[in-house]
């Protein structure tokens, strides 16, 4: 397939009058991006059958026409540039150490110098031994005498290694190859004002001091020059061309016209992709440059992955967050208030680095898509739920904004971003009415509550966007699962308090709602690792995660003040019913009908093994080892 492109246009202060000359832009573009995938800046493809979608899209969702490439982002972007002054003094880090502290990847680059190019120099340098002396020459203010100038003429190409110190001059007009980083730091703008900000200190760490290199070639007719970024071919057609790419290929047209595959015209200005498995033959007199991606190194895919946890002051979040530090991901976390971020969780999480929190709420949709636009996460756990039943029928309406439009919200984040973000929706298990059981994945739901109603919502959302708009979104349908970060408005926190009371002598007599309401009692750590491993599959897919073992409140009660060595039983019936100690006869354990529930759920636990059987997840805790872990043994 060949594509042809729409640039993508950017205005500069700078720009010079050249772009104009080329494409319908206006007035002011300094930038023509003839190749590119940037989220917002993406070339568009204006022939065949993706017309009208970006090349970002196509990269993204089409990966066969580059030969599968790796890299999650479109990885290289060329440029037209035409300078109508001196460009600030520029250097780009190298993988290392851009993965280091961004956690993205460094630059190479290569200008080709236009024919209409009016410049005669280019700065590629600067003449001092090292870091101190160049601070030095920083603090003098002295740092233009330093620059190192190079003479070029058109049809040069200039390959700008990582640390090499560069700038475009007055009348450059370039073609730019690089590699997509959105990584630049600026070392010296010529005092101008307004002020740009500059970044010194990561120049000086990242700048070359070697100046004895190799930087400018003589690009003449069929001249190539190859790296293990790309290779950069000029191509001076004349007659016939026939070539057949390992990967795909980017070609410019420099000057000329020419016949492409016997029926496109392509002429002076005009970007073109070869992809994968086709065949591109050029007859007329078009020249030509051509780029050639290589497979990356494994530097260059090593980046972090970054996942987005909403909801993340939350045992949940918590769990979930320790997780993914610990496989080395960049975490971030969303919280409701600025309060929020004094909690101890969130001190603790943001002590172990690569973990960083954002404002934001699920019924703000511009705060949401702020934060997606920053984050670009490869993964997102939404966990940010209204997540009471009983409060749900107090507050029906927050818990439907929050619930369900919340989650329509991320996927419509997902989907207008065109960026490839994973989605696990934590679903909840009051999907279902609790009277059929066990539950499996054939089992209807029937929601009881606002807060079932909206989660179910929720649920049918993700399946919608997925098929109409091939997200990678699932549900998870969590069931019951606790932990010490629970707090006492659930009722595996607030008995195990009150077991702790009794523990210490007081005189605490322990008031619930409905005793026979039987339950699973998972850890949450371990349902961490189950979300995790949810989106790890090739294909995405609902699932139910569940320990298969439910056991009833007053089973969780006598077991957790088994653990303090009181022994209880249970004598009366609804609402007289009460919790003996054995051995001293207190009432330890009454009913307070206030914490009754309309239509609380009867038996919520489920048989499905479709997520063990898929991922091959074990659970380790069960309810014995959760509540010693929540009693703190
Ligand atoms: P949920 O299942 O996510 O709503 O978690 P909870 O811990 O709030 O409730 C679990 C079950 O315990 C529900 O069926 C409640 O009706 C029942 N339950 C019984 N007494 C209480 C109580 O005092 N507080 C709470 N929160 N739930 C109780």
């Amino acid at each position: 397939m060949i594509l042809f492109l729409k640039p993508y246009f950017e205005l500069k202060p700078w720009a010079g009058d050249e772009l104009n000359k080329i494409y319908e832009c206006p007035n002011g573009t300094g930038e023509a991006w003839i190749v590119s995938g940037y989220n917002k800046k993406s070339s568009i493809i204006t022939n065949g059958i993706y017309k009208g979608r970006s090349l970002r899209w196509l990269y993204l969702n089409h990966p066969e026409l580059f030969g599968y490439p790796e890299e999650k982002e479109f990885p290289l972007l060329l440029k037209i540039i035409s300078a109508g002054d001196d460009l600030s003094i520029q250097v780009h880090p190298n993988d290392d150490y851009a993965l280091k502290t961004k956690n993205q990847l460094g630059k190479f680059e290569c200008w080709y110098f236009l024919d209409e190019n009016k410049a005669t120099d280019a700065i590629l340098g600067v003449n001092v031994k090292n870091a101190m002396e160049l601070k030095t020459v920083l603090e003098q203010g002295t740092l233009e005498n330093y620059l190192i100038r190079k003479p070029i003429t058109n049809g040069d190409l200039a390959v700008i290694n990582p640390g090499r110190v560069h700038a475009l001059t007055k009348g450059s007009f370039i073609l730019e190859a690089q590699e997509s980083s959105d990584i630049t730091y600026r070392l010296y703008d010529y005092n101008r004002l307004p002020k740009r900000e500059l970044h010194i200190k990561d120049s000086l760490n990242v700048i070359d001091y070697d100046n004895d290199r190799k930087i400018i070639y003589p690009f003449k007719d069929k001249a190539a020059y190859k790296d293990s970024h790309f290779d950069i071919i000029k191509l001076e057609i004349g007659k016939h061309l026939t070539y057949t790419p390992d990967t795909y290929l980017i070609c410019y047209v420099l000057d000329g016209n020419g016949i492409l595959n016997g029926k496109y015209e392509v002429k002076k200005g005009d970007p073109f992709i070869v992809t994968k498995d086709e065949k591109a033959t050029l007859d007329g007199n078009a020249k030509v440059i051509a780029i050639v991606p290589k497979k990356k190194g494994k530097e260059r895919l090593k980046m972090r992955k970054v996942a987005l946890i909403t909801g993340v002051i939350s045992q949940d979040g918590y769990y979930l967050s320790d997780l993914l530090l610990s496989k080395d991901y960049e975490v971030h976390g969303l919280i409701q208030t600025r309060s929020q971020m004094y909690s101890p969780i969130i001190k603790e999480l943001e002590a172990r680095g690569n973990f960083f929190i954002h404002c934001a709420d699920m019924t703000d949709t511009s705060s949401l898509n702020r934060v997606f636009e920053l984050v670009n996460p490869d993964e997102i756990y939404h966990l940010a739920k209204q997540s009471h039943v009983d409060l749900s029928f107090e507050m029906p309406e927050y818990t439907t904004e929050v619930n369900a439009i919340g989650t329509l919200r991320l996927l419509d984040a997902i989907r207008n971003s065109e960026i490839r973000t994973k989605l696990f929706n934590m679903s909840s298990p009051y999907l279902f009415s609790g009277d059929r059981y066990p539950q499996t994945d054939e089992t209807r739901f029937e929601p009881k509550s606002p807060f079932a109603v909206a989660e179910e919502y929720a649920y049918r959302i993700v399946n919608t966007y997925r098929e109409c708009y091939n997200i990678y979104a699932v549900n998870g349908i969590c069931y019951n699962h606790e932990s010490k970060y629970r707090n006492d408005t659930y009722v595996s926190q607030k008995i195990i308090n009150a077991v702790k009371r009794v523990k210490n002598g007081e005189d605490f007599i322990l008031e619930l709602g409905n005793l026979n309401a039987s339950r699973e009692w998972g850890h949450a750590k371990d349902y961490a690792k189950a979300m995790w491993l949810a989106l790890q599959l090739k294909e995405p897919t609902d699932f139910i995660i569940s320990t298969g073992k439910a056991y009833t409140v007053r089973d969780f009660v006598i077991k957790a003040y088994k653990k303090a060595n009181i022994d209880l039983v249970f004598e009366g019936t609804g609402l007289n019913e009460v919790g003996i100690d054995v051995n001293t006869g207190k009432v330890l354990v009454k009913i307070n009908k206030d914490y009754l529930r309309p239509n609380d759920a009867k038996v919520l636990v489920s048989s499905s093994t479709k997520f063990k059987d898929e991922t091959g997840f074990e659970f380790e805790h069960d309810i014995d080892s959760l509540i010693d872990s929540m009693m703190g043994e």
